[in-house]
């Protein structure tokens, strides 16, 4: 049944709440809905002002934060209490941001290397979650002030990039923010949702979702076929953006003034003054040949071809970029249909020339560059309050995920680039008579070796009643949501004992250890290859001798003297090949001892020899 609401301030009847979405940016973020008259994605504004709210929060003395344009006012004056940025920081420990700490003009809490960060102000700490949480809320009051009606649900948008650890960290934002967020979505992706992109059930098409925003740039390939949107690379720069382009600016003025950095340093209100002028100066350039005002009565001027000479190399780091995305993706520029411009520095008019040049063709930026990510986010709100049936959103894992077995070997049920959601089962067993509990230890990464990954999470499955070894039968199964959020579950299928864990690692990944951890896995490839030739081997033969003695320890007399004889001896040679580092002496030593055990074997075949003979043990 569905739900009808009065809306109080107006009195009419209205349907069931209202999914609104909103794009939680570095540096801006806003709220969108499918406005239920002209059913057209619209960003929220309140009246004539701007949809963008500034990502930066402000702590006044007693610790009370502003959120947006008021709070950049602070940005220089008081930076010690003004947080930009806080999606960087976004499921990270102080370890994966240090080498950028001199980024962040606030405190970043350092004490402790390997937990997740917090951010200090005053005697107060914040965890980047509680920051994304405040602007989540002045969002959601933005929104609830326009549409008269409470907001309780979204769709909040992230990085094609961003791992488990970050997307859960921005549901938990949203969370705190009194928000249900019924999906997290890909940015690109909802960028191409409002170009109509993949709406049709039938469509085919390759898509370049180029998006570079204030602080960060990416570039992601989709695909979409069947109204499945598919992540097929991403690459970027985290630290490149518009700021970079107001930098250039700045500096090309203070070689022109006699400026220098520690004049600007001296002066905080000086920096600030001149940061905004530089940024005017680049967005007034975006449609206009030349830029000049006064500041503190001198005159600051830029003309268009001065600009677009400075910020060239910029622009060209970019464009590599999306040609190692492009190699990624196993493409080629020409078979990109369609070019999507996404954030707010893709209005300058070099790098929209820059780009098609690149693509070989004109790029799609009729709308607004800003609110692209949040209009689409809209759509997909729309689609998942049932008001557009047609189709599903899916994404791909960017490393394989699996479980460590015998000899620390990394057993993969999820492998890279597999299409989410997604759920995956396997069986496995004990490898020691009685063994009681069962250790589940979840890697991440594409080594061969789990200590060469990066561990996920690890729980005991205990309560395995007593059983020969081999003859528990434990499935573990890999479920990953919509989100790419991982649950593992472990069930002992003969006793019926399970347990369950979701995944929420520590620390996050950033694209660079991704992308790192993928080279590594090329470079090791064949050395991985060799070590899990042996390291199976060994598990094998092990397996095999504990068998072997345990099935003669049982049934000795139905064994001859010299059948007894000839197995000691095999055993013996076994045994030996196994301290050694050739896999294919082991192999041959382990058919020796096959070879005189299997008679016998047969003749007493039971279940738990058999069953620890085959298949994989934890
Ligand atoms: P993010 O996705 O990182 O939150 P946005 O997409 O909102 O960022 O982009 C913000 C950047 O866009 C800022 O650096 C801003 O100066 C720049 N920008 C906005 N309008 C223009 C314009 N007209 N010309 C050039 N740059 C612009
Ligand atoms: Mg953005």
């Amino acid at each position: 049944m569905a739900k009808i609401g009065i809306n109080i301030a107006t009195g009419s009847l209205q349907q069931a709440e209202m999914i609104v979405g909103i794009d939680l940016g570095t540096t801006n973020s806003l709220v969108a809905i499918i406005h239920p008259e002209t059913k057209q994605p619209v960003a929220l504004r309140e009246f004539n002002t701007s949809s963008l709210v500034p990502s930066i929060v402000h702590f006044d003395e007693f610790g009370n934060p502003t959120v947006g344009e008021v709070a950049r006012q602070f940005l220089e004056l008081d930076p010690q209490r003004t947080i930009f940025s806080a999606k960087r920081l976004m499921g990270k420990s102080y370890k994966d941001i240090q080498d950028n700490a001199g980024y962040f003009a606030y405190k970043v809490i350092d004490d402790n290397t390997e937990s997740l960060v917090k951010v200090q102000v005053g005697d107060q700490f914040f965890s980047p979650i509680e920051l994304s949480s405040f602007i989540l809320k002045e969002l959601k009051q933005r929104a609830e002030h326009i549409l008269k009606t409470p907001v309780t649900k979204a769709v909040i948008t992230v990085p094609a990039y961003f791992n488990d650890a970050q997307r859960q960290a921005t549901r938990d934002a949203g969370k705190l923010a009194g928000l249900d967020v019924m999906r997290i979505v890909n940015e690109p992706t909802a960028a191409s949702l409002a170009y109509g992109l993949g709406l049709k059930a039938d469509q085919e098409a390759t898509i370049a979702v180029y998006d570079l925003g204030g602080g960060t740039f990416d570039v992601s390939i989709l695909q979409i076929s069947n109204g499945i949107f598919e992540v097929l690379s991403t690459n970027g720069d985290t630290y490149l953006g518009g700021d970079d382009l107001d930098r250039a600016i700045m500096q090309f003025w203070m070689q022109a003034g006699g400026i220098t950095m520690e004049d600007l340093k001296q002066h905080q209100a000086l920096a600030q003054g001149l940061r905004l002028k530089a940024e005017e100066a680049k967005k007034h350039l975006s449609s206009h040949d030349r830029f000049s005002t006064d500041w503190n009565g001198e005159v600051l001027s830029i003309t268009k071809t001065e600009f677009e000479g400075l910020i060239a190399p910029l622009i060209a780091k970019t464009i590599d970029c999306c040609g190692r995305a492009l190699a990624d993706a196993k493409l080629t520029a020409d078979k990109i249909d369609t070019i999507v411009m996404v954030g707010g520095s893709t209005r300058v008019p070099a790098v929209k020339e820059a780009v098609s040049a690149f693509f070989g063709k004109p790029v799609n930026d009729s709308v607004n560059p800003d609110e692209v990510v949040a209009l689409g986010a809209a759509i997909q709100a729309d689609i998942l309050a049932g008001n557009n049936k047609d189709f599903l959103l899916l994404d791909i894992t960017p490393l394989s995920l699996g479980i460590e077995t015998m000899g620390g070997l990394m057993d993969v049920l999820v492998p890279r680039n597999a299409k989410i959601p997604t759920s995956v089962g396997r069986q496995y067993t004990t490898h020691v008579d009685g063994q009681g509990s069962m250790r589940i230890s979840v890697y991440q990464g594409e080594r061969d070796l789990v200590k060469d990954n990066r561990k996920l999470a690890e729980f005991n499955l205990t309560g395995i009643p007593g059983m020969p070894a081999g003859l528990p039968k434990v499935e573990v199964q890999f479920l990953i949501d919509a989100d790419g959020i991982l649950i593992v579950k472990a069930k002992e299928l003969r006793s019926g004992v399970e347990q369950s864990i979701e995944v929420k690692p520590q620390f996050g990944l950033t694209d660079e250890e991704v992308e790192q951890m993928l080279l590594d896995s090329l470079t090791n490839a064949k050395q991985d290859m060799v070590t899990r030739a042996l390291v199976e081997a060994r598990t094998e033969g092990e397996q095999i001798l504990a068998v072997t003695e345990k099935f003669i320890s049982k049934n000795q007399s139905l064994l001859t003297q010299s059948e007894l004889v000839d197995t000691a001896a095999a055993m013996q040679a076994l045994q030996m090949a196994l301290t050694m580092e050739d896999k294919n002496l082991i192999q041959s030593k382990i058919e020796e001892l096959n070879e005189i055990s299997r008679p016998f074997a047969e003749r007493a075949m039971d279940q738990a020899v058999s069953g620890a003979l085959k298949g994989k043990s934890i």
